[in-house]
């Protein structure tokens, strides 16, 4: 039996062959990365044996925890009858039908279409296309604009890369025309002097109304957003947002695209975060907890009202080799069978979720924190050195990726945007595990605070 590789080969061979996303690579084969080697519940093994806790279901995507026997057995079956065949030129498979049923069973009642895509960038740009046809069967082909946020995240792809408002992204040269993007609702970062919540959240919600004004309705197909922006720092719209939001969508003609990759199946305690806000999308982006990662998969629901339309545009040119892939379809199946039997929305609702919020909004007191919001199984740890003037570290980002280090030392998987700490743990995490991640996230902001002092 050949030895397996030590973890000083696998990191040499990471180095010499591994193209890292979202990193630099050579830094990053300098330090040497982390090899995980397993995973159980919410806890990951690395190659050296350190048990780590994941507060961010891998990507945010391991809604029902790592390890489920039922997935992986619904996936080796379904590789075993039929492993792959696509849904393009009159055919279809059984895990695709049982899949887009279930799906318009579970989001809310516009919805009863899904078009299936490999990943949340494709699900975006399939959206771009879906709104541009959309709008060219009403003959109106000259709304074309798409309104978005600053700091929001909707993938990689260049079309997705597009629509989110990631500067260090755009500055890597991806922008196209045909995206304008308006402020964001983060009220720590973004409020004026004397603001309340309430106020802001309706000043910011007003900017996609003036901009609409301002480009012209005419021009105007849709506006893109994350119900919480993820990836941008779990950004929590004051309460006054999203209502003022939905107002102007319905009262403008547009289409309201609700970017669920990270908010759908249980993040915020329903089943999507539009129906945590009270928004009614006309299309509903989804990835990540659709399989809970354990197989790529995404789709765009797209309401009756836009289906009616687009079926009287004979061809879509559009699809991906696997959209819908069988055995990507079955894992969803067993996880959303899982996550319905479980009765896990209604854990997050009921009970992890206030659970976790109660604790996690106790470390708003450490002297290196401005706001520690919370909603569901999603929050963050904004860093500051002045709690009171909400003042930001010169340097953006150092303070935050220190942290985030401690924490992986500190058997704590957290994420850092700018000086922002981000945790969306498996919906499915214990008490005492989180108890463990609390006091774990705290001995990480003691760490950072010494080591600044
Ligand atoms: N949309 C949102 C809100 C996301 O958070 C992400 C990924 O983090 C994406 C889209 C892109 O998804 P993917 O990485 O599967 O392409």
């Amino acid at each position: 039996m050949t030895q397996p590789r030590t973890t000083a080969e696998l990191r040499a061979l990471d180095a010499a062959h591994h193209l890292h996303p979202f990193s630099d690579t050579k830094a990053l084969n300098d330090e040497g990365s982390r090899v995980i080697v397993k995973a159980e519940g919410v806890w990951l093994t690395d190659s050296e044996g350190n048990r780590i806790l994941d507060g961010m279901s891998g990507l945010w995507c391991v809604n029902v925890g790592y390890g489920r026997e039922e997935i992986a057995d619904a996936v080796a079956a379904q590789l075993r009858e039929l492993p792959y065949y696509n849904t393009f030129f009159k055919t279809t498979h059984v895990p695709a039908i049982e899949l887009s049923a279930k799906l318009a069973e579970l989001t809310p009642p516009q919805f009863n279409r899904v078009f299936f895509t490999g990943s949340g960038s494709e699900s975006n740009d399939t959206v771009i296309r879906l709104v541009r046809r959309y709008w060219d069967i009403k003959e109106q082909p000259e709304k074309k604009v798409i309104i978005s946020r600053r700091n929001a995240y909707h993938g990689s792809t260049v079309g997705a890369a597009n629509l989110g408002g990631m500067a260090p992204m755009h500055a890597q040269n991806v922008a196209l025309p045909g995206v304008v993007h308006i402020a964001q609702p983060y009220f720590w970062g973004e409020a004026r002097q004397g603001e309340t919540p309430e106020e802001f959240g309706l000043r910011t919600a007003r900017a996609l109304e003036t901009t609409i004004d301002a480009l012209g309705e005419d021009r105007i197909a849709a506006f893109i957003a994350e119900p919480i922006q993820g990836a941008g720092g779990v950004i929590i719209p004051p309460a006054t947002y999203w209502p003022e939001i939905a107002r102007i969508c319905r009262e403008r003609d547009i289409l309201f695209i609700s970017d669920e990759v990270i908010c759908g199946f249980g993040r915020t305690g329903k089943w999507f975060g539009c129906e945590t806000f009270g928004t009614q999308p006309d299309l509903l982006v989804m990835a990540k907890g659709i399989t809970s990662g354990y197989l790529p998969l995404g789709g765009v629901m797209v309401a009756d009202r836009v289906v009616d339309v687009l079926l009287e545009g004979g061809d879509f040119n559009h699809g991906y080799t696997y959209s819908g892939h069988p055995a990507a379809c079955a894992a969803a199946l067993a996880n959303l069978a899982i996550m319905q039997r479980e009765k896990i929305v209604d854990y997050v609702a009921d009970d992890a979720g206030p659970y976790l919020k109660a604790q996690w909004s106790k470390l708003a007191e450490h002297p290196l924190v401005g706001e520690a919001p919370m909603l569901g199984m999603v929050g963050a740890l904004e860093l500051t050195p002045d709690k009171i003037g909400r003042t930001k570290f010169p340097d953006v980002g150092k303070v935050g990726t220190l942290a985030r280090d401690f924490s992986f030392r500190n058997g704590l998987v957290m994420r850092a945007t700018r000086d922002r700490l981000i945790i969306a743990p498996p919906l499915v995490i214990s008490h005492g595990e989180m108890d463990e991640l609390v006091a774990r996230a705290k001995k990480t902001l003691d760490d950072t605070y010494a080591e600044l002092k």
